[in-house]
């Protein structure tokens, strides 16, 4: 099972980090030991004073497929979720100042919070799928995917590309505007269609 991650795929939030927006998806990868499930809570880690939340939709990807055209991109996708793609900022910003590779800042263990995954099908993928992020009871972010640069089958086409997509592999896909730092003592929710989808204790 690989994660994959897209950066910078809604123009406000390259824009608050002062990121270029891209011509093409900017992908990423997690190890399996950077997931975090069941509501289970995420222990600060201490190498770095500036983790941030990044809330994203999540695809499962249901089928084996390289190189898949767009036109069918969708058929690919099993389910759909929320997750949060934790961040290490200040360790991030400085590795792209230096130009290196940010895995430290990115694919670190539990950085990969996923909620429930919900069947493709109990969704109307030809409409606009909202989510949002609550810090102590706080809408903190609002996504919605028709703000997306790049959408599902874009970003399944482009993956798919380089790396052979299986049965099982998640794809985040992006955070929008609002990213912040988290505290011990914080209490996240995730929404997904208006019903919540995750919780998460930072202890
Ligand atoms: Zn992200």
């Amino acid at each position: 099972m690989k994660i994959f991650c897209i950066g910078r795929n809604y123009a406000a939030h390259a824009e608050e980090l002062g990121n270029e927006v891209p011509s093409r998806p900017v992908i990423f990868m997690k190890p399996r030991t950077a997931l975090l499930q069941d509501n289970k809570p995420f222990f600060l880690p201490n190498f770095d004073s500036s983790i941030h939340y990044e809330c994203e939709l999540v695809l499962r990807i249901g089928k084996n497929g390289k190189a898949i055209p767009e036109r069918v991109a969708h058929s690919f996708i099993h389910s759909i979720g929320l997750g949060i793609d934790f961040t290490a900022r200040d360790l991030q910003s400085e590795l792209k100042e230096k130009g290196h590779p940010w895995e430290i800042a990115k694919a670190f263990d539990k950085s990969a919070l996923l909620g429930d995954l919900k069947p493709a099908d109990s969704f109307d993928l030809t409409k606009p799928i909202q989510f949002s992020l609550h810090k102590n009871g706080e809408v903190v972010q609002q996504g919605d995917t028709s703000l997306m640069l790049f959408n599902f089958s874009r970003i399944i086409a482009e993956v798919s590309k380089y790396f052979t997509l299986q049965q099982g592999d998640l794809i985040y896909t992006g955070t929008p505007a609002g990213v912040g730092p988290i505290e011990i003592g914080d209490k996240l929710q995730g929404f997904l269609t208006e019903s919540s989808n995750f919780t998460c204790e930072i202890l």
